[in-house]
């Protein structure tokens, strides 16, 4: 094993003991890896707590590229600046920043953060992980990921990318959605965090995971901590191994297009996952039956596959929670991604059609 601070640059045979058997070698070369070819993200700009919350909450279930390209994390930014601005700002248009992202409740989530902060914490961002985990939405990853990356504490991050790299780096062939598989990357995580440099190391470990240790087929000859891999030279894709996916559940919704001059018939969401969004109104297969589909499409939620008809009734009775709305203002209207585009492409239509 190497001493301490002698980390030389041959690359030899991995040591079957993974990064453990040489952290300070493993945390060193992959910071040195970063210093030099990390990339510039606005969130790793700053160390306001708050910016770096919300940057954690939107990458949850986002790709980085679709939040930075797509303008979500900028607009967020300037709409709700802080913590203050965020509490007092009506649902509309927090779930309108977050049209399009998907999973609403962690946009909902954010606000009653914001809420709580105010309330419990006179407006200042709690600095103890406890406090930051009893935020709304805040895990154990999220208030480590805070603290870590606003305060360079100490603290281990164990989220998806995290999980491949050490079934990968220590050649766990284990399932890694067992709880017990789970707890035993965080505390490899736990040994290995950097105690001085924890922004930076876990910084690095997050783009490992984006850039090189990636889903598919690992860029291993590029890797900078190869020389700490108990599956370099293996099978690294492999892993890491699960018990068991999720089945894919195939489902239909019949939706109605109701235009009246100026104005389109919608309905808002009451159910937990995008409450307070709009969207065309439902109606049971049997209540549409009589009336042709203008337009089919199919979307993606969670686990469902969604098939989504869109029929034109001649006649229809508003039901509770139904609301007739200017077409000229739809677009202050927080709606589903899906909704949105099916109703960009009605009104597109020729006016015969739609
Ligand atoms: Fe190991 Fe290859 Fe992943 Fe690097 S990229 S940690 S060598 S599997």
């Amino acid at each position: 094993m190497a001493a301490s601070g002698d980390c030389d640059d041959r690359d030899g045979k991995p040591p079957a003991a993974g990064p453990l058997a040489e952290p300070d070698c493993f945390r060193r070369r992959l910071i040195r890896w970063f210093e030099k070819c990390g990339r510039d993200y606005p969130w790793r700009r700053t160390a306001d707590p708050y910016a770096i919350l919300v940057s954690e909450v939107m990458l949850q279930q986002t790709r980085i590229a679709t939040v930075l390209e797509r303008g979500y994390y900028r607009r967020w930014m300037e709409w709700f600046p802080d913590v203050a601005t965020l509490a007092t700002a009506p649902e509309d248009k927090v779930l309108l920043a977050w049209e399009g992202l998907g999973y609403y409740s962690r946009a909902r989530n954010l606000q009653r953060a914001a809420v709580a902060i105010v309330r419990d914490h006179a407006g200042v961002f709690p600095r103890r992980l406890e406090e930051i985990r009893a935020l709304p939405g805040a895990g154990r990853y999220t208030a480590a990921a805070v603290a870590s990356f606003a305060w360079n504490a100490p603290e281990p991050l164990v989220d998806g990318n995290v999980v491949r790299i050490f079934a990968r780096l220590m050649a766990c062939d284990d399932p890694v959605d067992d709880p017990g598989v789970r707890e035993r990357i965080w505390e490899w995580a736990a040994a290995l965090v950097s105690r001085n440099r924890a922004r930076l190391y876990n910084s690095a470990l997050m783009e490992l995971g984006q850039r090189i240790c990636t889903p598919g087929q690992p860029a291993c000859g590029e890797c900078p901590v190869r020389r700490h891999c108990a599956s370099f030279g293996g099978d690294p894709a492999s892993r890491p191994r699960k018990a068991g996916r999720r089945a894919t559940v195939e489902v239909t919704e019949h939706a109605v297009y109701v235009r009246r001059g100026k104005r389109v018939l919608l309905q808002l969401e009451t159910g937990s996952r995008r409450r307070g969004l709009w969207r065309l109104p439902f109606r049971s297969p049997d209540g549409v039956a009589a009336d042709p589909p203008v337009l089919t499409t199919s979307y993606s939620i969670t686990h469902h596959r969604v098939r989504l008809v869109v029929h034109r009734p001649a006649r229809i009775r508003r039901l509770d929670g139904e609301e007739w709305h200017p077409v000229d203002r739809l677009a202050e209207l927080p709606m589903p991604g899906p909704f949105r585009r099916v109703l960009n492409q009605l009104l597109e239509m020729p006016a015969g059609r739609r």
